[in-house]
Order: structure tokens, then sequence, then C-alpha cells
């Protein structure tokens, strides 16, 4: 299968690609995004003949639908990976919470975030095409926290690639920063930039056009990628899930094939609702998209009026932080499914000169029939996350702000299943709070008053980080970037 971008072609590219040129590259014409040019159909024959596979089935099943360039046996490595989640046979548990609501833990790979759900296998078949084409590629990360841990531990020492690997020096939570600067391989460099993630994003997008650091990378024989979830190589493998929490359903004898539910997304960039739209698109059965933002609603605005407005500019740290954004990339995906890449063009280059874009009255119906979104603040938030516990159900910021939606956003008579995006090891001082009262508490100390007020131990991988060796000890000025990867390179 080839892909297209959503913004047509500029003729500085071919105006088609391979899924291996457009992991690589992933940046189309006009600052644009590569789209499949078609979508597998998996309707009701697809889930009738997966209701009893495993998740490495279903999935190995719906890659090839896909026709993509990449060897069986590759694709076979990197599905493998989700034997190392802690449940090898189930990856993925689906959960019910009670009648008509059902939670889908996305959070049980490595890293403890839904990051890994992607990041995990992508690794694999990146480093893989690179090194079939003798080619070396260096992946720059800015992170606010899951995509950094995410990107180093399925990278790390992986042939023909490099990853350097940016986060605010007091932006993340200890666990997220411990998982980083622990991390040993060769290939791999973390930095910490003092400031916030806003100045860890600039810090980056300055090297991107600086001059004389691509004029070193090209000496080095060096290319760049990137790994956050504008590469569809991501987006591919998070339609997979979508369809397995249905499948779960029908296997909970919850519902039946055909019968149509909401799925419930947590967002930021966009990219785990989008492979739930593709999921859509593909055949299953879905009631409604429903977008969860936290009080960056910049979303749920867009759903609800048709117009995405950042002209104030203004970002609140809130404490669901993998939540807080203001250009969240991969809606353009959806804007060229549904308007086509003219209009895509038009809406995009507005929002970057005028910071702003509208819908007219017909588009915005249909987008409107596909999501619904809502958002949560913090201290609703908090609420959500003391009620569950109550109910005997622990969760993380992020999955609480669906909670709500799931009261504003949906009919309690059809079934829902919300995404929880991250353990709630990784977030422990927001609910410790919310459960104890406490308040800036430190990670560790949160950790022990959680694993002992829900009595849930606290798992291994997250008590060894704190014991440890710290390899990446480097924290600079943004000024002083450039000069620390060159050292590296
Ligand atoms: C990345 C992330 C999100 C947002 O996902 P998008 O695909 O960017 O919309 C939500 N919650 C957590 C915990 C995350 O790490």
């Amino acid at each position: 299968m080839n892909f297209i971008q959503t913004r047509g072609n500029d003729e500085t590219k071919p105006e088609t690609v391979t899924f291996s040129q457009a992991i690589l590259s992933p940046i189309a014409s006009f600052g644009g995004l590569y789209v499949p040019e078609t979508l597998p159909e998996l309707g009701e024959e697809f889930l009738n003949k997966h209701v009893n596979s495993s998740y490495k089935e279903l999935a190995s099943d719906m890659l090839s639908r896909f026709e993509i360039d990449i060897d069986q046996s590759v694709i076979d490595e990197a599905l493998a990976l989700y034997d190392k989640f802690d449940d090898p046979s189930n990856p993925v548990p689906v959960v019910k919470i009670k009648d008509n609501l059902y939670v889908s833990e996305l959070y049980h790979g490595p890293t403890r975030a839904f990051k890994d759900m992607a990041l995990q296998p992508f690794g694999k078949i990146l480093s893989s095409v690179a090194q079939k084409r003798d080619e070396n590629y260096l992946i720059l990360a800015a992170t606010s926290g899951d995509t950094g841990p995410a990107a180093l531990e399925t990278f790390k020492n992986k042939e023909n690639i490099k990853v350097v690997c940016m986060y605010p020096a007091n932006g993340t939570s200890d666990v997220q920063r411990l998982q980083m600067v622990t991390e040993d391989a060769p290939n791999l460099k973390v930095i910490g930039i003092k400031g916030n993630f806003d100045d860890a994003q600039s810090a980056l997008k300055n090297l991107l056009s600086s001059p004389s650091f691509e004029a070193t990378l090209k000496a080095k024989n060096i290319s760049l990628s990137a790994a956050n979830s504008v590469n569809f190589g991501r987006i591919i493998f998070q339609i997979v899930y979508h369809i397995h929490n249905y499948l779960e359903l029908v296997r909970q004898n919850a519902i039946e094939i055909g019968e149509k539910v909401y799925l419930n997304v947590p967002s930021g960039n966009f990219g785990n609702v989008l492979g739930a739209y593709y999921a859509m698109l593909m055949g299953l059965p879905v009631e409604k998209l429903v977008i969860s933002s936290n009080e960056n609603n910049i979303l749920t605005r867009l759903i609800q009026t048709g117009i995405y407005d950042i002209r104030d500019g203004d970002l609140k740290l809130t404490t669901s932080p993998a939540m807080d954004i203001l250009k969240s990339s991969n809606v353009e995906r959806v804007l060229f499914g549904l308007y086509g890449a003219v209009r895509t063009r038009e809406l995009m280059e507005n929002l970057d000169k005028e910071k702003i874009y509208t819908l007219t009255a017909k588009e915005l119906e249909k987008l409107q029939e596909i999501f619904v979104a809502d958002y949560c603040s913090d201290a609703e938030g908090k609420e959500y996350i003391k009620a569950a516990f109550k109910d005997g159900y622990l969760m993380d910021p992020h999955t609480a702000t669906c909670f709500k939606t799931y009261e504003t956003s949906s009919n309690p008579k059809i079934k829902s299943i919300i995404y929880s995006t991250a353990e709630w090891t990784k977030f422990s001082p927001v609910i410790a709070n919310a459960l104890t009262g406490e308040v800036d508490a430190k990670d560790i100390t949160a950790l022990e008053s959680i694993s002992k007020e829900a009595n849930v131990e606290i798992p291994v991988m997250v008590k060894e980080l704190f014991n440890k060796k710290i390899v990446h000890d480097t924290v600079i000025e943004k000024e002083d970037i450039e000069k620390e990867i060159l050292k590296f390179l």
C-alpha cells in the first residue's frame, strides 16, 4: 500500500511513497503528513474470524491487510515485543468498572505508559528498515515525560539509530526522569534542559532549522527521523488495540458483534484517537469517539464549535501533562480524511499564519458525526480519582478526564470503553494527593503511601529505578544544546 500527503504535493517529493519511506521521513510536502491511500475493509467477517485470536494474531492479520513493505519476519519480531508486557497472553486487559463501562489498560509495557503500545514494535521496524538500507538515523525527541522513556527503551542498542532525548529538568515526575537518565546504551543521549517543556521543544525546533547542524549531520552521513506520533509507523500499531478491545467485550459477553460502542480517549497529540478513527473507518462498530481533554481544551472547542484557536498561546500546566498541548498534530489527518488535501492545506496554513482556523457549518457537522468532546479540570479529575478508588479502581489523572466526559458526553445505555494511558506509578504525587490529601510529596513517598492505602505492590521495574545508576547527568541551558549533541555524535 502507498501513502499520500495531507497537503498535496509540492513536487519536491514523490506523489506517493511506501510505508518505509513514510516512516523514515515522516514530514510530507508543505509540512504535511503521510496517510494511507486506502484503508483495508475489516467488517464483521474480520471480527468474527478473530473472536478467539491472541493479540499478536489479530495484529499480524490486521497489518497484513495494509500490505506494507516490511518483511513478515520483521513484523513477527516486532510483535513479539508484546511478550515483555505484564501478561504476554493479554498485553491489554479490559476491565469492567460497572454496567456498560469498561477501561482498556494500555500501560502494562516496560515504561508503564501507553506509548509502549506503539513505540515497542515501531522501534524494531524503524531500525530494521535503516539497517536494510545501510543508512544511519538520528532521532531527536523533546519529551514532557512519557515519550522519552518509551523511545529510549525501544531504541537502546538498536543498529543504525541514535537517539537524543531532551526533557525539561523541572518538568517531569521523578519516575519519568529516572526512567530516562538511567537508560544505559552507547546509542542514547539524554539531556536535561533548564526550563519547562516549551523550552525543551523550542530548543529542538531551533536545532532543526540550524544550517550548521544540518551540515554536520550530512558530513557524518546521518539523516534525521522522528519518533513522535506524526510518524505513521506508530499510528499503525495504535489501530490494533481498538479492535482488540471491542473483541474483548465480545469475549466477555458484554456485546454481540455489530453492536456500537463509545471509545473514550484522553487526547493530546491525537495519535491514540486517530487509531480509533481509522479502526472505525475500517468497519469497527463505533457509536462516537469521545475526546477527553484537560483545561487545555483546544480539542473540545474544535469539536464543539468548529474553531481551532491558539491565538492567546496560553498553555496551562495541569496534573495530566501528557495532554498539555496547543497544536495537536494528528488532527490534520482527520481534516484530510473529511475535507481533502486542498482544504487541509488551507486550514493548516491559516493555523500557521493566523493561529486560528474556522470550519464551515457543513464541515463541523461532518466532524460531529464522528466525534464528541469535553474537558475535565484538575479539581474535577481529583474527585473522579477519589470516587473511582472508593469503588475499587486506581487510576491516573489522564484516565480520570475520561470519567468526566463519560458522564457529560455519552449515553450510559450504550457501552463505553475508556482508555487508561498511564499506570498510577507515573503520576503518584497527584494520586496520593487525591487519596490521602498529602501535598508536594516526592514520588518515592507518594508511591509508598498509595501502595499502602490501596494495598497494591509497587512494580519491581519502578522500585528498581531509585537504586539504579544515573548515567546521564547532563543538564544545560537551551543555548548549549547543539554543542552537546555534536559532542555525542
Ligand atoms: C501521550 C499520552 C496521552 C496523549 O495521547 P495522544 O496520542 O498524544 O493523544 C495521554 N495520556 C498519556 C499518559 C500519554 O502518555
